[in-house]
């Protein structure tokens, strides 16, 4: 008879963003529930899956040196580079044995057992692939795993369809779902009782949240009400679905971590317009105007994408004045990178890398100044 294979440490290494974190929870959890050790120690691993982003292209690479260089006995890949390449991935990294699609992580527990079943046999080696799934299951947010026993992310929409032109997640995420309000605070609930105080709402674009009646406004009013949770925040926030409305209600909620991030990409009206992002520089500061007039105390932080396709000195400098009218907390820069599907990838990527390079700098270094002197008027 043949032997059954043993191999029951996992390691998963997540890369991307907190949805990513939030998934590879999810993972962990699903695996626990049938009988697979999760370890934090690579090298101790018999079952390595890599958790990946597809969002800029150096979030690749990362994955695609590391399975190079990873010793473990069976590997997995799930997440956005999934989707992106599907069963490609085997003749990229012909180690690999398996790839699984962001909507499908509940598989993966079922597909581990089989590659185990066949992996000491040459003969009978499998590679497994399994994409194609419309939406995940709500279960597979209860089985109680959670990494941080103080704060968690709660996810309340999958995927996006804003179609931002540089943007390649709604390509890999799928459309727009959002979960039902009753299970989202069925799950913050279960949260609570395991000791957790503090809950971050998670989506590509929360605002847009929407199920049956409940939208995104009523579900932050069900959070705060919420008896023993002490905080909650959320991010990504579109300004385009962000409002006055919002902010208002916001001031009300007493549980409220009084932070917004905002990701405005570009000052430029007419870059905003190529990116597809469905608002006016003027539209921005003027919801940042009110966010700081109605929520007290608020911190304020965004994404910057910098070079992107045709992006002029003066498109740049509107960006940079943007940044120092608005004086973030933070910001996030990114430099454009072309990204397979989208619209931009119609455009010729024609700044210079060493153009891209001098403008990210450029706005890192005077976000630095701004929060240098944030910071300094707060401790006096
Ligand atoms: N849904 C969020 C939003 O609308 O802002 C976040 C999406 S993405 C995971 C996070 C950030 O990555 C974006 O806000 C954007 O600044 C950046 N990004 C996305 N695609 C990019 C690309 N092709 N090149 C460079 N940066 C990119
Ligand atoms: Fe991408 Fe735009 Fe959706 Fe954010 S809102 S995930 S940037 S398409």
């Amino acid at each position: 008879m043949k032997k059954e294979v043993t191999t029951k440490k996992v390691f998963i290494r997540t890369l991307g963003c907190q949805m990513n974190v939030r998934d590879s929870e999810v993972i962990g959890g699903l695996l626990s529930k049938s009988g697979y050790k999760i370890t934090d120690i690579e090298e101790k691993a018999d079952i390595i899956i890599f958790n990946t982003c597809s969002v800029r292209q150096h979030a690749e690479d990362k994955v695609w040196s590391a399975i190079g260089r990873t010793k473990a006995k069976i590997i997995g890949i799930m997440g956005c580079m999934a989707n992106n390449y599907r069963e490609a991935i085997f003749e990229k990294a012909p180690k690999v044995d398996f790839v699984v699609g962001t909507r499908d992580i509940a598989k993966i527990p079922a597909i581990l057992k089989e590659i185990e079943k066949h992996k000491d046999s040459p003969l009978l080696e499998k590679k497994i692939y399994e994409t194609d799934a419309d939406f995940r299951e709500d279960e597979i947010y209860h089985t109680g795993f959670r990494l941080d026993k103080e704060h968690a992310f709660v996810v309340i929409t999958e995927g996006c369809e804003n179609y931002c032109a540089y943007c390649v997640v709604p390509y890999v995420r799928g459309a727009l779902r959002s979960r039902s309000s009753q299970d989202i605070l069925e799950e913050i609930k279960e949260d609570i009782d395991a000791g957790i105080t503090r809950i971050t709402l998670l989506g590509q674009n929360v605002n847009a949240y929407k199920y049956q009646d409940t939208d995104f406004i009523e579900l932050a009013q069900e959070v705060n009400g919420l008896k023993g949770l002490k905080e909650f925040g959320f991010i990504t926030s579109h300004p385009k679905d962000t409002t006055v409305d919002l902010f208002k209600a916001l001031a009300e909620c007493r549980k409220f971590n009084n932070y917004l991030h905002l990701p405005v990409q570009s000052g430029s009206d007419r870059v905003l317009k190529l990116m597809n992002r469905g608002y006016t520089r003027e539209f921005y500061l003027n919801l940042v105007d009110n966010y700081r007039k109605m929520i007290k105390d608020g911190t304020l932080s965004t994404d910057i994408i910098v070079g992107f396709p045709s992006e002029t000195e003066v498109d740049f400098q509107d960006t940079f004045n943007l940044i120092k009218e608005v004086e973030f907390d933070k910001a996030y820069v990114f430099k454009y990178s072309v990204r397979p599907n989208t619209k931009a990838a119609e455009f010729a990527d024609n700044i210079e890398r060493q153009e891209k390079e001098r403008r990210h700098k450029l706005i890192l270094d005077l976000q630095k100044s701004i929060s240098r002197t944030k910071n300094a008027k707060k401790n006096n």
